[in-house]
């Protein structure tokens, strides 16, 4: 299958407006919205349009909607792929992939390419933690670095990573000209959870006024994801009894049901 290209057609596009809490991440991507939109703005002085930053932090703290939201806010194509389809469907085919991926970007510039879990292909080499042959990892890492040297500045390309694990990527991913920027998006705070409540609330049809001070209080370690799925779960909880709306104790039995699940998932790793 072809790298994923945003549709307008099919999907509603993600912006800033979708993204709750993250005010420092969201300033540094702002930056790269930027040099989408105005390219010659930047270089007019001879500097160069950084061509990747790297997002760190926990699963489901917002990282691909983030990096989607650039795309959207730049009104420029999506490019996409995780790291884990290079383990499990790419096999053989990886550098291929990748020069693919990265020809399509070009030829639809300005556009963002996005990959996710880069972990699973930029793990520090010499370390065989992949599932494949670590030949294929090594060749797959190295056309991703070929191609972000091979692009001049004013390809108009920005290559945004995701991983969890930035301690184990390969330093010459984040080397000047190609990772050099670090934007860390964290589990939310309380502050923040109430926001991410806010935007997740929006399509609910809800009882009462909630109190989402207390929602924030009730959810202290959840992910952005996290609270969406409570936020999914308790209007499926309350469709179920057929109630004509979602009241706070089904939010309660959500927050129940995602804790169980987490301490389960928590149980599976340890
Ligand atoms: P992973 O590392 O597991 O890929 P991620 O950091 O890329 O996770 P996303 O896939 O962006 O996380 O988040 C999953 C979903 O959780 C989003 O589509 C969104 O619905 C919700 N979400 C996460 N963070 C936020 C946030 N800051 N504001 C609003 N919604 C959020």
């Amino acid at each position: 299958s072809k790298a994923k290209l945003f549709d307008e057609k099919t999907d509603t596009r993600t912006t800033f407006k979708d993204v709750a809490g993250l005010e420092g991440a969201k300033e540094e991507v702002e930056e790269i919205v930027e040099f989408l939109k105005n390219p010659d703005k930047y270089t007019s002085l001879g500097g160069k349009i950084p061509k990747g930053a790297l997002l760190v932090g926990p699963p489901g703290t917002g990282k691909t909607l983030l990096a989607k939201a650039v795309a959207g806010e730049a009104k420029v194509p999506f490019f996409s792929l995780s790291g884990s389809d290079f383990v499990e469907m790419f096999v053989g085919v990886g550098a291929s992939r990748v020069r693919d991926l990265f020809k399509q970007a070009k030829d639809k510039s300005p556009s963002i390419i996005f990959i996710d879990e880069i972990d699973a292909i930029g793990r520090a080499r010499g370390k065989n933690n992949f599932t494949g042959s670590n030949d294929e990892r090594e060749n797959t890492l190295n056309q991703l670095l070929t191609e972000m040297d091979g692009f001049g500045s004013n390809t108009n390309v920005i290559v945004l990573a995701a991983t969890n694990r930035a301690d184990v990527l390969d330093k010459a991913l984040m080397r000047a000209g190609r990772f050099d920027r670090l934007i860390y998006v964290d589990l939310p705070d309380i502050r923040e959870r109430k926001e991410i409540f806010e935007v997740h609330l929006r399509p609910i049809k809800t009882a009462e006024t909630l109190d989402l001070d207390f929602l924030a209080r009730q959810t202290p370690g959840f992910s952005g994801a996290d609270i969406a799925n409570v936020c999914n779960e308790a209007a499926l909880i309350a469709a179920r009894k057929e109630k004509k709306a979602v009241t706070k104790q089904d939010f309660l039995d959500a927050v129940d049901r995602i804790v169980g699940g987490l301490e389960k998932k928590n149980k599976i790793i340890t």
